[in-house]
Parts: C-alpha cells; structure tokens; sequence
C-alpha cells in the first residue's frame, strides 16, 4: 500500500487558509503512524512562495502546480489535474477541508477515483492501517463513526476549526516538486467575476474573537450595534440561523449546524438561545461569553461566563469597560 498523506493547500489570494494548518497536523501524525509521507498539494498562480510554510508546518513534500488557468479554483481544473496525479502516484488518503471548494473537490475526486468521501468529519484516527472518522449527525446530537477499511484512497473533508494546530518549526523545509499542468485540461467553467465581502472585519471562520447576533437583537436595525460592539473588540460578527430567516444579516455570516464552524479564543453570544444546531458551530470556542435575558436559557449550559440582562443595557456597559481599557 502507498503511504502518502495528501492534504489540500486551500488558499484564496495567496493567503493559507487556516484549516490547511489543521489538516497538516493530523496528516503529520497519520503519516508517523503509518510510515509515509506528508505531502501538501498546492495549487494556483503566483503561490510558490506559499510551500515553505507548508513544509514548517509537517508537510515532508510540497506539490506546486502553478498555472494562469488554476488562478481561481474551479470544479474541472482542480478535480481533473488532482485526480490524474493521484492515479499516477496512489495516495493513501487525500484530506481536504470542509470548506465550499473542499467539499466541491473531494465529492469530484471520489467519483473520478471510484471511491467515497467522508464529509464534515471532526476526528481522524488510524486502528491499524484502517481510519476512522466521526462526523456530526442531526445537528451534533448524535455522531457516526465511519470506518475506511480500504485507501482506495481514503477521502474526506475536516470541519474547519475543530483540529489542533500543532506550532510550526521553523526551518523545517520540505522538498518542493512542481506539477505539470497539461496544455489540454479541459475547463468548462469560466470564473468572470469574484465579488469580494467588503467587509473591514476579520473573517468569521479566522477570527480571534466573534460577537454574534440571535433574535434577541429584535431587528436588523439592531445589527448596526453588534457591528459597533465588535469592532471596539476587532470581533468578526455572526449570527444565528434564526437571524438569516429574518432576512436581518447575510448567510455567509450564520454559525452553526448549517453554517460555519468558528473556534475562536473568544465567542460573545448576544440574544442567542442556544439551540444544539447553533451550539455545534462554536462549542470549540476557547472562551464563551453569553448574554441572555432568559436565566434558563440553554446558551449559558455551554457559556463559560453568562450574563443574565438585556443585550441593549449589557453591551453599551461592555463597550464603555472596553474603551477605559483601551483609552
Ligand atoms: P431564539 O431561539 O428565538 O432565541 C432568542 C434568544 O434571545 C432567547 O433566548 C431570548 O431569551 C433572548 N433574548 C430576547 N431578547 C433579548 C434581549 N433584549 N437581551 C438578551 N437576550 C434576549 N441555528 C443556527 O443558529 N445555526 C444553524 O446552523 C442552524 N441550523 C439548523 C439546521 C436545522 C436542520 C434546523 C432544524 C435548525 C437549525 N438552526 C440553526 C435553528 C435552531 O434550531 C434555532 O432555531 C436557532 O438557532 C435559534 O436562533 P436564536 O437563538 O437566535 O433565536
């Protein structure tokens, strides 16, 4: 069996996403247990300069595959060059995250490679040369276990955020091998344009701290002060589900089940009851703040500090604690 690892490098313009950093930590480990290799498959154009912090962060090997036609991802290019290189030097597993391009490439790499996928998964481990992955199930109230008894490869795409990050050393380099990327790819989607969130904020999967909104803001003229409150902190801003029905916030910004996964340092739940499905998008958070103005809310089960009150007397207090510190 070939013992090569492969794990995704997800980039958007020329900036590493963080889940890339998570996937090499457990592939780091998968590898050593197995025996193999690390490798991170980079691709792009313009991202060479990426591939020294893939090697400081475990990967033994990096492969570039640079080319004006990879300069935004799309389904056929990057499925069509990963799937022939992966017939060509047989990978044991391809990890990728489960983000909107992660999900894309690994459902096409599973059908080109005859293969499945486990998607969404929060844990991998090897029990001899089997994995094993656990993935949410109905909103994180249950959880299945998924057993790979073949690599044929073995494909999965890992919940962002939820993965440790082993530190990076630096110095440590890892071979860099570039990728031929064939003239005759054949491409059927044309990116024309990338309409950018304009937003000064952090990134609300990246952040070092989130302030969300639920219903209990009472309307989306309400959103204006959670913004306000958030930046005094340099807060990414996300919100419920519930928030997103009431059309009072876009849906790239709902935490949770159906939403994205965040595992900031710091998660202020403002007006959010806590349902399991938001629950199972920041339980990972290092630290949750949670205000409510109902004591028995589930929020505060979860919630390493509660504030009983109502989120509009509670954050101008905050804010005006905030700005003593900061003065
Ligand atoms: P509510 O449950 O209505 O809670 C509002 C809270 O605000 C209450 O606790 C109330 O006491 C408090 N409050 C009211 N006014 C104030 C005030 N002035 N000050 C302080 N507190 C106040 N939900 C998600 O969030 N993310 C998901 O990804 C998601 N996916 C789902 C997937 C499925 C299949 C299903 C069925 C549901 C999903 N949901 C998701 C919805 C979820 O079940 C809840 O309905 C939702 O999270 C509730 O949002 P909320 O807490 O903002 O609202």
């Amino acid at each position: 069996m070939a013992k090569g690892i492969w794990v995704f490098a997800e980039q958007r313009d020329g900036q590493m996403k963080k889940v890339t950093y998570e996937l090499l930590s457990a592939g780091r480990s998968l590898a050593d247990r197995l025996g193999g290799e690390l490798y991170a498959l980079l691709l792009g154009s313009g991202v060479a300069g990426l591939a020294p912090a893939l090697g400081e962060h475990g990967a033994d090997q990096v492969l570039v595959a640079e080319d004006e036609k990879l300069a935004e991802y799309t389904h056929d290019a990057f499925v069509g060059l990963l799937a022939g290189l992966a017939k060509e030097k047989k990978p044991t597993a391809i990890l990728m995250g489960y983000t909107a391009q992660g999900r894309d490439l690994g459902s096409g790499l599973a059908q080109k490679l005859g293969t499945g996928m486990v998607s969404g998964a929060v844990s991998v481990k090897l029990e001899g040369s089997q994995f094993i992955f656990d993935r949410p199930l109905y909103g994180g109230k249950a959880y299945a276990t998924v057993t790979c008894p073949e690599a044929r490869p073995v494909i999965a795409a890992m919940r962002p955020n939820v993965l440790p990050v082993h530190a990076p050393r630096a110095g440590r380099q890892a071979a860099v091998e570039p990728i031929n990327v064939p003239g005759n790819l054949r491409i059927r989607q044309a990116v024309k344009e990338v309409v950018l969130d304009v937003s000064s904020r952090p990134e609300l999967t990246e952040a070092g701290i989130v302030v969300a909104a639920g219903r209990g803001v009472g309307g989306p003229e309400n959103m204006k002060s959670i913004e306000a409150f958030a930046d005094t902190l340099g807060a990414a801003v996300g919100c419920s589900r519930a928030v997103v029905d009431a059309g009072w916030y876009p849906q790239a910004r709902q935490v949770g089940q159906t939403g994205q996964t965040v595992a900031p340092d710091l998660y202020i739940a403002c007006g959010i009851s806590g349902a399991i499905q938001h629950v199972t998008g920041m339980n990972s958070s290092k630290c949750i703040v949670a205000i409510n103005k109902d004591p028995q809310a589930n929020i505060f089960k979860v919630a390493d500090y509660g504030i009983v009150g109502d989120l509009f007397e509670v954050l101008p207090a905050l804010k005006e604690e905030l700005q003593k510190y900061s003065a």
